[in-house]
């Protein structure tokens, strides 16, 4: 059996790679933080569909949680190695920086990068053991080009994608590629509150995106076909100009 772990795979674009993996023979470890319902929907489409998986609770800014949860599952599922991580958790407290709080601050960055460091370094010993790795961080247009009122987030991200580049370059001789994903605009409950309508219209394709379309992407990056690619940023965002 070979395993796959997805950060935040419960709902939105997590859910979509969830069903990609599983589709692609992957045992899915499902991870979500408070809405259990949501994570058992995602793995019973897994199920429905003739795939294998289980959900997995732990908060991504906690490390203690993190350790636990990982532990846990190794000591219930001994010699098994998860060759596959999908760093896809991520949340966003938008305001003009002028306004922004500490807490709003330190909210984005433990989630979107701190989750990132402390998730992968956990995994990355037993893919390096392993001789074989592929992961996946989801960032974002945000962290490219940056936008207006998301200065945290953006400043997430854009690290990400600096510790996408350097890791790939550690790591690339053990067979463990690194890369990152950088979604436009995709149709989420991240994104509800933006007005598609009026968006389109900076963006070529003219629609926003959607989750399945992204997990394309990812579950090619994470299959063996892509083992020649490492330490890249692919955009996929309808044609944006980054
Ligand atoms: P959603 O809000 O739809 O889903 C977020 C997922 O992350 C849920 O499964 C949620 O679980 C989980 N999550 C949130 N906080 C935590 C936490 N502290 N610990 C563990 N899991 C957590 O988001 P999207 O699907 O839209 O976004 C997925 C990724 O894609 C994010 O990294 C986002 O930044 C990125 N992205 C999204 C874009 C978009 O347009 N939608 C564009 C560019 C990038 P729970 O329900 O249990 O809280």
């Amino acid at each position: 059996m070979k395993y796959a772990l997805i950060t935040g795979g419960s709902r939105g674009i997590g859910r979509a790679i969830s069903i990609k993996l599983a589709e692609q023979g992957y045992y899915v470890l499902i991870n979500y933080c408070s809405n259990i319902e949501e994570a058992l929907k995602t793995l019973e489409i897994v199920k429905n569909n003739g795939g294998s998986g289980e959900i997995l609770k732990f908060d991504i800014s906690k490390q203690e949680e993190i350790e636990k949860s990982l532990d846990d599952w190794y000591s219930r599922n001994k010699e098994q190695h998860i060759e596959v991580l999908i760093n896809n958790a991520g949340i966003r407290k938008d305001t003009l920086m002028m306004w922004m709080k500490n807490e709003e601050w330190m909210d984005v960055i433990n989630t979107n990068l701190t989750g990132f460091f402390f998730t992968t370094r956990l995994l990355l010993k037993d893919m390096l053991i392993n001789k074989y790795g592929r992961i996946v961080n989801i960032v974002s247009l945000s962290g490219i080009k940056g936008l207006p009122g998301q200065v945290n987030y953006s400043a997430a991200k854009a690290a990400i994608i600096g510790a996408t580049k350097a890791l790939a370059q550690e790591v690339g001789k053990k067979k463990i590629t690194v890369n990152a994903v950088a979604p436009g605009y995709i149709k989420t409950d991240m994104t509800k509150d933006l007005v598609e309508k009026d968006l389109k219209t900076l963006i070529p394709v003219d629609r926003f995106g959607l989750p399945e379309e992204v997990a394309e992407l990812v579950g090619f990056l994470a299959s063996d076909k892509a083992s020649y690619i490492t330490g890249e940023v692919i955009s996929i965002n309808g044609g944006i100009y980054t």
